[in-house]
């Protein structure tokens, strides 16, 4: 039988512009993963910050040596391909990753730990009396039902960061080549056992949410198309229902205009206006959501390494390496 004990702990920490939780980040999970009583490691993945972090982790891994690990990326690259980049320097057997806003206490890593020895692939998180705006909430219920679906895998909140993840968990999300991934779903469609814990949920420590209005839609966009085509079918569906419709309503037209006064054909042309209005519409919507598709093409099909690691602080052997 396959032994799930873990030995070593590896914790990922996407940072983009984090200098007012940073110091509180990494004090608190050193102590947090001090209590699991393994081995352990905090990789901090520095995305394209213009404040005070990078200097505030570099030192971090100066004062804890093979504890903190640095990693700073060129540019800002956005949340999920930084956990990526922290994925290509991981040593442990369970990946723990986590935000840097303190918005999941670093206090739970004990029990996701506990709860991975005890059989698990990936521990989700459930977020208790999540404390954020509806306009956050609401996607994330949408999104939840969707990726629930592409996954065959029913957790309550995919939206979590704090999770973990076995090593070969991680592994196999390194090979895979899209581009705009979404980390919780890709590892559990990789997972056997999956559980949930939930976790308590706070307000972020310091500084602002990084998602903007027009970046939280342009994550909810990404995230339906990356799951699944259902959308596509969906137009299909609402297209052969309406063009049906209109083939009825011109056979019913054309009656009129034969049985009926010349009158009546004329008020028709409205009629006629509406529907062409309605079918542009659907037309248009249509062609938006093949572009969606077309878009994902395009961006995997260039097939540029996800990330560039600038320079790795805290380990030796790991100087330079790429996405790939
Ligand atoms: N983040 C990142 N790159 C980005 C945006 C965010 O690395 O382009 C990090 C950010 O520093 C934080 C985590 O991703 O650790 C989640 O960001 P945030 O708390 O702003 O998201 P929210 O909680 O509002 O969903
Ligand atoms: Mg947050």
């Amino acid at each position: 039988m396959k032994s799930y004990a873990v030995n070593f702990v590896s914790v990922v920490v996407p940072v983009y512009n984090e200098e007012g939780c940073l110091e509180e980040l990494i004090s608190r999970s050193l102590a947090a993963l001090e209590k699991t009583g393994k081995r352990y490691e905090l990789i901090l993945v520095d995305d394209g910050s213009r404040d005070r972090s990078v200097e505030i982790m570099t030192r971090a891994a100066e004062t804890h040596p093979g504890q903190v690990v640095a990693c700073i990326l060129n540019r800002n690259y956005g949340q999920h391909s930084a956990i990526m980049a922290g994925f290509s320097l991981v040593r442990g057997d369970l990946v723990i990753t986590i935000d840097a806003d303190l918005q999941n206490p670093p206090e739970e890593f004990p029990r996701l730990v506990e709860a991975a020895e005890a059989g698990n692939d990936v521990v989700g998180t459930v977020r208790q009396n999540r404390k954020d705006s509806l306009l956050r909430t609401l996607p994330s219920k949408i999104v939840n039902i969707a990726a629930q679906r592409a996954t065959g895998v029913k957790m309550h909140d995919y939206g979590c960061m704090l999770r973990a993840y076995r090593r070969h968990v991680v592994e196999a999300m390194k090979l895979c080549n899209e581009r705009s991934t979404f980390i919780p779903v890709l590892g559990n469609s990789f997972a056997r056992n999956t559980c949930e814990i939930p976790v308590g949920h706070s307000e972020r420590a310091a500084g602002e949410s990084k998602y903007s209005f027009f970046k939280l839609i342009n994550l909810q966009f990404n995230l339906l198309t990356c799951m699944t085509t259902f959308p596509l079918r969906l137009m299909t569906y609402v297209g052969s229902g309406l063009a049906f419709f209109g083939f009825l309503l011109s056979i019913y037209i054309i009656i009129r205009r034969l049985f009926d006064s010349e009158d009546w054909s004329a008020q028709g042309v409205f009629t006629l206006f509406a529907i062409q209005f309605i079918i542009c519409g659907v037309l248009l919507i249509g062609m938006g959501l093949l572009g969606e598709y077309i878009g994902r093409i395009y961006t995997d099909v260039r097939a540029r390494p996800q990330f560039f690691i600038e320079s790795v602080i805290g380990r030796e052997d790991e100087a330079e390496k790429d996405g790939e």
